[in-house]
């Protein structure tokens, strides 16, 4: 039997900035207030190698950021750095690395039908510049890639969120050991999934 919708699972990473902006509860709640579960969370300072090995999860992450990136450079009529994309990605992660260990970050693990796809619209496109306003990068950051790429840094964007399903799994493995999710209801989930509504009226 495939599984239910509701037990789909993503990643959120509340990057140093997050931290540092004190929007924490902020970020928190937009994910909560729309009826996702948190399951796990936890606080800490990234090594390097974590975040390598995050951001490298997907054998093809390296390849798809540097077309993304030349891509981005050449739509603007700008040269990038380099016609590598390889080459292109490794300027990307290091500066990446710089940040994502910087400081604490918050991960957690939320939990409900289409937490993928959810948390991705809440949390707005990658470059805060274009994120839609209603959404966190939209209302909290305004970085750009030309700026962050003229001041020679990683783009504050203050949440990492899982890009797919099978990403999400990846990364949850990644971040979280087993015992460190928890299995338990929400009283919510009765009214937001159950097909019975029996045990409303009195
Ligand atoms: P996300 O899933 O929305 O975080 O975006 P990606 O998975 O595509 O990229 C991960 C991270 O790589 C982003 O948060 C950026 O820091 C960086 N990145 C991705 N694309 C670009 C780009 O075109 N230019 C630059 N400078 N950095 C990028
Ligand atoms: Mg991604």
């Amino acid at each position: 039997m495939s599984k239910h919708p509701s037990s789909e699972r993503t990643l959120v990473i509340i990057k140093p900035d997050g931290i540092q902006r004190s929007l924490i509860g902020e970020i928190i709640s937009r994910y909560e207030r729309i009826g996702l579960k948190l399951t796990a969370v936890k606080m800490l300072v990234p090594t390097a190698d974590m975040i390598e090995r995050h951001y490298t999860l997907d054998p093809e992450w390296r390849m798809k950021t540097g077309l993304k990136s030349i891509k981005g450079y050449t739509d603007k009529g700008l040269k990038p750095p380099s016609t590598d994309p390889l080459k292109v990605t490794e300027k990307i992660l290091k500066v990446l690395v710089k940040y994502m260990t910087s400081g604490p970050v918050v991960a957690m693990i939320w939990q409900g039908a289409h937490a993928v796809q959810i948390v991705r619209k809440i949390t707005g496109g990658t470059e805060p510049l274009t994120s839609d306003v209603g959404t966190i990068r939209g209302d909290y950051v305004l970085d750009s890639y030309s700026m962050s790429d003229a001041d020679g840094r990683a783009i504050r964007n203050v949440i990492h969120a899982s890009g797919s399903v099978n990403e999400a799994e990846d990364e949850i493995k990644h971040w979280f050991k087993e015992n460190e999710i928890n299995n338990y209801k929400i009283v919510s989930e009765q009214i937001i999934y159950n097909s019975d509504l029996d045990g409303i009226l009195e």
